[in-house]
């Protein structure tokens, strides 16, 4: 034991993660959480015998959990389960589903009438993509950057040869490839997990395109998302980690630039040597420790990215031929569409919308609904 004690501010996937890997390395941990369980954004609704996963809905990069699994000494806290085929995808005015499977030859036999040579030109995308995968995985995304220098020398270790996917967007990088529109929109989808639309998404991120397709895939768990957060949790208990819910920190005591404890809104002090603070950043700098820079009036001028309007509908009744992830895409009008998202001129009367049957994964609905959904 190092005789030192942190103190972590939520109780989401980072704080939890963090306070495991602390604790592996000798300190006392404590936890302080504002909702009245764990998991800060992957949370979980239960209503009317049905039970949700909220927000995420796929793990991908998995590789990256049984490496924190190892740092921090514990069990695998929950079991993967492969997803594959990865989704599907209709475009309004069409019966017709694409399904995206991860062997070439059966995704092939999807677009092979609107896309003549699919199979090598796909093959081509990703083998682009993968060497990108390779030199950003290993330069950028599995290093800790300490200030802006650290992070703009790494950057010039990225060899040149990726610099026109810096300058292009994700959209002109599939237009090289392909000329089908279909094709075209559906693997620039994932553009929108990074909130942005594949207009202004710079052409790195079709790296993205070759975890899914190729390297790690998209991933679920055995029994629904949360029981990530169930597993992480357990662990903490094992490991002596407390964690007090229902509390909201509010302020902060100093002794020069030196933080001494937190206070909730209750009043109560929260000491320890060091803190770490898993809350959502600008939100705590302007509202905790009152910095003008993050102050409520200049983060509403900022330009934020994306937030889904999300309904958790408990159906009655069997569905046929749903899988775990549907979107529904509009009619050839992607693109003015994904740029009005971001200027708030969608009308919600025909949306682009995404289904996710999370009854796939978690069977959680009670059992005269549940029989079709299992995979
Ligand atoms: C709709 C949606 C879908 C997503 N889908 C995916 C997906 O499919 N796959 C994927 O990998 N990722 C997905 N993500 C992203 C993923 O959910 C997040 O990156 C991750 O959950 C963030 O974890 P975190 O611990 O960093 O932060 P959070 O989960 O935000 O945790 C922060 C915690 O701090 C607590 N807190 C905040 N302020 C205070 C305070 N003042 N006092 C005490 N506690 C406080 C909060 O209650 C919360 O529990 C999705 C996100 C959303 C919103």
């Amino acid at each position: 034991m190092t005789g030192k004690k942190a103190l972590i501010v939520g109780a989401g996937l980072g704080g939890l993660a963090t306070a495991l890997r602390l604790r592996r390395r000798g300190y006392e941990v404590e936890m302080v959480e504002m909702y009245r369980q764990a998991g800060g954004r992957l949370n979980q609704l239960t209503s009317g015998g049905f039970t949700f996963d909220m927000a995420p809905t796929f793990f991908s990069m998995s590789y990256h959990f049984d490496e924190f699994v190892r740092d921090a000494g514990i069990e695998m806290p929950f079991r993967f389960v492969q997803i594959d085929p990865l989704y599907r995808v209709n475009f309004r005015g069409s019966d017709r589903w694409y399904t995206i499977y991860r062997d070439l030859d059966r995704l092939a036999r999807q677009f092979e009438d609107i896309e003549p040579g699919f199979r090598e030109r796909m093959e081509r995308f990703l083998a682009s993509s993968g060497v990108l995968f390779d030199d950003i995985e290993k330069g950028v995304l599995s290093k800790n950057f300490r200030s802006l220098p650290d992070f703009l020398f790494q950057m010039t270790k990225i060899p040149v040869k990726h610099t026109p996917k810096v300058l292009r967007s994700v959209w002109s990088e599939m237009s090289r490839y392909f000329n089908s529109y279909e094709v075209r929109v559906i693997f620039s989808l994932v553009s929108f997990f990074l909130g942005a639309t594949p207009f202004d998404t710079p052409a790195v991120y079709t790296l993205l395109s070759y975890t899914e397709m190729v390297h790690d895939g998209y991933h679920n768990v055995e029994g629904g998302m949360y029981r990530i957060v169930e597993g992480l949790v357990r662990e903490a208990e094992k490991a002596g980690i407390k964690i007090t819910y229902n509390v909201t920190i509010a302020g902060y005591e100093s002794t020069g630039k030196r933080n001494r404890a937190f206070v909730d809104t209750a009043g109560r002090r929260w000491e320890a040597d060091f803190f770490v603070v898993n809350a959502d950043a600008a939100m705590f700098r302007g509202r905790v420790f009152g910095r003008p820079a993050f102050s409520d009036k200049k983060l509403d001028r900022m330009q934020w990215t994306l937030a889904p309007l999300t309904l958790y509908l408990g159906v009655k009744g069997k569905m046929e031929n749903i899988h775990h992830h549907n979107y529904f895409l509009g009619d050839r009008d992607y693109e003015p569409y994904s740029k009005g998202i971001f200027r708030n001129r969608v009308s919600l009367e025909k949306p682009y919308y995404y289904v996710n049957a999370n009854a796939v994964f978690t069977w959680a609905c009670p059992a005269e609904y549940s029989g079709d959904y299992r995979p």
